[in-house]
C-alpha cells in the first residue's frame, strides 16, 4: 500500500464501494474498512428494481451465490395503522448483505482501487496538500490524501472527527425463526402501527428463515416492540415459531418521509 492518494474512501459498503469503482477509473483511490471482509451486516437484503437495474447497468447480473431464496421479490406491502394493506408490486431480488457488499467490493478492486480492511480511520487532519488520515489496525500509521470521502455509514465516527453536527439514530432488532406464517414469502410485509414500533415493523423471508424486525428509539423498547408484534402475528397471519435461530440489532438513521 502507498501513502499517498488522490482520493481516500472511508468505508466498504455500498457507499464507498460504488464511488471506489467509479474514481478508480481515473484516480488512485484507497478504501480503509475499520472491519474484515468479507463482514455481515443486519439487513433486510431487498434490493428493490430500480437497485437492481443500476447494478447491472454497471456490471455483470448479480450472482446466485449473492442471492437467497426466494431469489426475486414481489414488492412491499404496506399496512396503515387500521390495518389496511397495500401492495407496491416490484420485481427485486432477495440478497445476502456479507455476499453482496463483498461483491460490490471486488468491483471496486478489479477496477484498481487499493483496499485494505481490518483498518480503522481515527484521526483526520486537513493540510495545505489535502487530508492526513491516522489510520489504526495492528498499527498506528498515516497516509496522505488529497480529497476524503466519508461513506462510514451511520455508525460511522467520521462527523465527529468533521465537527458535523450527528445524525439522529434509531435502533433495529430483527430475529430470525424457523416458523410457519400465512404469508407470501415473495414479498416484504411493512407494518407502520405505533403498537410495534416507532417507525414500522417488518416480516420478511431469507433462505428458510422468517426474519422478524422492529424499530425504536433505544433497544430496550425494540425488544419490547418486538414481543407485541410476535403476539399479534401469531392472531394475524397464524405465526408460529418451530426454533429461534438467532438475533441481532443495528443502527438506522431517522430519515423523516
Ligand atoms: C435492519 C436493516 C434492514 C435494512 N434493509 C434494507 C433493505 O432491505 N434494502 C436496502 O436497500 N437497504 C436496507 N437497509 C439499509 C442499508 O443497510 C443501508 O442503507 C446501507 O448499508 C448504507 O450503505 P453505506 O455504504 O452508506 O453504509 P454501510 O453499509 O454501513 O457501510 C459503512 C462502512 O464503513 C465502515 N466504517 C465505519 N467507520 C469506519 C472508520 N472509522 N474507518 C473505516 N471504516 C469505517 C463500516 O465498517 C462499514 O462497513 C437496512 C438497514 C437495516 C439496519
Amino acid at each position: 500500500m502507498d501513502k499517498q492518494y488522490d482520493i481516500t474512501i472511508i468505508g466498504a459498503g455500498p457507499a464507498g464501494s460504488m464511488s471506489a469503482y467509479n474514481l478508480a477509473k481515473h484516480f488512485k483511490v484507497l478504501i480503509v474498512e475499520a472491519h474484515g471482509l468479507p463482514r455481515n451486516k443486519s439487513c433486510s437484503g431487498i434490493l428493490i428494481k430500480k437497485s437492481v437495474d443500476i447494478l447491472e447497468k454497471y456490471f455483470d447480473n448479480i450472482p446466485d451465490n449473492v442471492k437467497c431464496t426466494p431469489y426475486e421479490t414481489n414488492g412491499i406491502t404496506i399496512i396503515d395503522e387500521y390495518m389496511v394493506p397495500r401492495d407496491f408490486p416490484d420485481k427485486g431480488l432477495n440478497i445476502l448483505r456479507d455476499k453482496f457488499d463483498y461483491w460490490l467490493v471486488q468491483h471496486a478492486i478489479k477496477a484498481g482501487a487499493d483496499l485494505i480492511d481490518h483498518s480503522r480511520v481515527v484521526k483526520l487532519d486537513e493540510n495545505e496538500n489535502g487530508v492526513t488520515l491516522t489510520i489504526k489496525s495492528d498499527s498506528v500509521y498515516k497516509i496522505n490524501s488529497k480529497i476524503v470521502i466519508a461513506c462510514d455509514g451511520v455508525s460511522g465516527t467520521s462527523r465527529i472527527m468533521t465537527n458535523t453536527p450527528k445524525q439522529n439514530k434509531l435502533v433495529t432488532y430483527q430475529k430470525y425463526y424457523n416458523a410457519r406464517a400465512s404469508i407470501d414469502r415473495s414479498k416484504f410485509y411493512a407494518y407502520i402501527s405505533k403498537n410495534f414500533s416507532e417507525y414500522d415493523s417488518w416480516i420478511n423471508t431469507k433462505n428458510n428463515h422468517i426474519v422478524v424486525g422492529t424499530i425504536a428509539k433505544t433497544l430496550t423498547k425494540s425488544k419490547y416492540f418486538h414481543n407485541q408484534f410476535i403476539s399479534f402475528l401469531r392472531k394475524e397471519i397464524n405465526f408460529e415459531i418451530i426454533k429461534e435461530i438467532k438475533d441481532e440489532s443495528w443502527y438506522i438513521p431517522l430519515v423523516i418521509p
